[in-house]
């Protein structure tokens, strides 16, 4: 394929997806509602072509494809339409006072889905239909080794009356379908090994397009003495072998606790020597074909190479067509290193439960993982330290058949999730939207910006922050009370007009340190009392200064000022003996000096709605 008919596939997607995205949810996933009927009637040959092409059991082709994709379709005419509904969400009212937060879901756009070759029907029709219930258009990249499936499944969507170019099945090889990541879809959902992944992913980030991983696993199970070990053992032999190890959450590592070890390992062998092994669909385990592209004889001879214990089968030419089990396989085999996709399942003891969480740990793969125990309290324990993007406590493979439950895998086994409502958000993208009533002229932080305001954003911001325990907790519920008292009277203040008013300082000769100054608008605290003044601070007096100017915002009133050169800097007024400042002064209206301390009334001037100078004089008092 080229980039030109890639192109042109893109651009039939584009203009079948603007109407499907104009469709309301409900109505979308009703006409999906046809396709699952149509799957439904025809379940049993359409697993019959998926186990005919991938050659596995048709048990497994009808559970694991058709079933599973079945119960997915029900799934979201059930909740899609409730999860990608537009709902209002929270915010700070401390700083969104009267505004509403509202977030709504839009599709993508175009959804390229690459899908591979195991289970070739649920790992395509899932993805698909996910993306066409949340309103994206889809190009379905199935795998080149299951034509007749890709086949399938675009005569189903033809049957289900999809509207035209809506879904464009095609299986091309994956050089050709290269072509269609440059040709700039919206969005993609891989599923194939890790390596594929990294090339893809690495050619979307090209373009910046948003991908789901769904990649390759090397699953740990983890077997304790207190488990139903009947169970455990008909579970282990399943989630290894079921469909020949072909399963992305396959288990390929199983750790038993060692008390039980030895007797698991004998139980565990015979019990896959009793598995039905033939190429007839009918079988437990079809065989891989000896040209299989997931071949993992190299892996296990290069195990066996390093010392690991075949345990099964005895004839070491069926190795990898047969199920394979393994033992003593030292850590750095690439069997555990790397990714392997077939019938082989390691097997080792471990002592206690922190080394069963480090062994199973030890993977830089983390999709999923499975407990055997008893002890749900011990299960719950371990399965929140296992890195693995799931954990099924004494089941295997079964969780990903829910489709309320959100699946995807951590490290090289991808990022992203599908299934469950994240699987459906996902496919989408969230637009926020805000809604502010315009009775105001401004916002708090809003030009212009002053001093009071400023100074009373910062209590809030310590009342609602700084505070702990039960100071904190009072805060917030003192919080609304608050809202309705400062922040109203912060606004008043903003809005009302601010008067700029200029204090030019003569200072003494050779003045030094820093100039202090404090703006009072009442006689409470004037002139020295610094937590009682209405704006305060210190100036650095520049060397052979004679003048300094301090500049004031401040709503129109009588302010008395004070000011003084703080020699020292130690940011207090330093006064003798007997009380008289030891550091030059001055206030506003420059008063002639007396004994005590200046009033507020000689000191006070007026400031109107229009700017004002004042000057004042320093002296030394002593
Ligand atoms: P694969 O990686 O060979 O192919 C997957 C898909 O990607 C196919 O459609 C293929 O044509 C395409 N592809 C491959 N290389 C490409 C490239 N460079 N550029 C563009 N497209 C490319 O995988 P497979 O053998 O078909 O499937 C088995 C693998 O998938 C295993 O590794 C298995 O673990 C993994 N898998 C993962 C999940 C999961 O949900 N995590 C599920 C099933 C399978």
């Amino acid at each position: 394929m080229n980039l030109s008919t890639s192109d042109q596939i893109l651009a039939c997607a584009r203009a079948a997806q603007a109407a499907w995205a104009a469709i309301p949810v409900s109505r979308r996933c009703a006409i999906l509602g046809d396709l699952r009927r149509e799957i439904a009637l025809q379940c049993e040959s359409i697993a019959d072509t998926i186990a005919r092409e991938t050659s596995k059991p048709l048990l497994d082709a009808l559970s694991g494809d058709v079933l599973v994709t079945l119960e997915h379709l029900r799934y979201y005419e059930s909740y899609a339409a409730r999860i990608l509904r537009s709902r209002q969400i929270g915010k700070p009212s401390f700083f969104f006072r009267g505004a509403r937060f509202e977030k709504s879901f839009e599709p993508h756009g175009v959804a390229l889905i690459f899908g591979p070759s195991n289970y070739p029907f649920q790992l395509t029709v899932i993805p698909l239909i996910t993306a066409l219930a949340a309103g994206n258009a889809v190009i379905l990249k199935c795998s080149e080794r299951t034509p007749e499936t890709a086949a399938l499944i675009a005569k189903l969507c033809a049957r289900a009356n999809l509207p035209p170019n809506l879904v464009q099945v095609l299986h091309d090889g994956p050089e050709q379908s290269v072509a269609l990541i440059d040709a700039r879809p919206d969005f993609i959902f891989f599923t194939g090994s890790s390596r594929h992944g990294q090339q893809v992913a690495q050619r979307a980030a090209k373009q910046l397009i948003p991908m789901i991983l769904e990649l390759g696993g090397k699953d740990a199970s983890l077997v304790f003495a207190d488990c139903h070990l009947d169970r455990a053992i008909e579970g282990i032999c399943y989630g290894a072998f079921s469909n020949a190890g072909r399963v992305c959450i396959a288990v390929k590592r199983a750790y038993i606790e060692a008390s039980i070890y030895d007797d698991f390992l004998a139980r565990l062998k015979q019990r896959i020597m009793k598995l039905r092994v033939d190429t007839d669909t009918g079988a437990d385990f079809c065989p891989l074909s000896k040209n299989s592209q997931s071949d993992p004889r190299a892996q296990v001879e290069d195990a066996l190479s390093r010392g690991a214990t075949l345990r099964w089968p005895h004839d070491r030419a069926a190795v990898a067509y047969q199920p394979t089990l393994l033992s003593d396989v030292p850590s750095d085999a690439r069997i555990l290193t790397e990714e392997s996709f077939g019938p082989v399942l390691c097997v080792a003891s471990f002592r206690d439960e922190a080394e069963a969480i480090a062994l199973a740990n030890a993977s830089h793969f983390g999709l999923s993982s499975s407990i055997w125990t008893h002890s749900q309290a011990r299960a719950r324990r371990i399965a929140a330290q296992l890195s693995a993007g799931s954990c099924s406590v004494n089941d295997v493979i079964r969780a990903i058949a829910n489709p309320h439950a959100p699946f995807g895998g951590n490290r090289l086994s991808g990022y992203g999730r599908y299934h469950g409502p994240e699987g459906l958000l996902s496919f989408s993208r969230v637009r926020t939207i805000m809604l502010t009533s315009d009775r105001r002229t401004r916002e708090i932080n809003w030009f212009p910006f002053n001093g009071r305001t400023r100074g009373q954003l910062a209590s809030l911001i310590r009342f609602r922050h700084a505070t702990t325990g039960l100071v904190g907790r009072l805060s917030r519920i003192l919080m609304p009370l608050l809202l309705s008292t400062i922040l109203p009277m912060a606004f008043a203040a903003q809005s009302k007009p601010q008067a700029h008013l200029s204090i030019d300082v003569h200072l003494t000769p050779h003045a030094r340190g820093e100039l202090a100054y404090l703006i009072f608008a009442s006689s409470s605290g004037f002139p020295g009392e610094r937590e009682k003044a209405l704006r305060q601070g210190f100036l650095p007096i520049p060397t052979n200064a004679q003048n300094l100017r301090i500049d004031a915002d401040l709503p129109p009133g009588t302010y008395a000022v004070s000011v003084y050169e703080d020699i020292n800097s130690n940011h207090k007024l330093d006064h003798n003996l007997i009380g008289i400042p030891r550091e030059p002064v001055g206030v506003s209206n420059n008063p002639p000096a007396r004994f005590g301390p200046p009033h507020f009334d000689q000191c006070s001037f007026h400031l109107g709605e229009t700017s004002k100078i004042i000057t004042i004089t320093l002296v030394r008092a002593s």
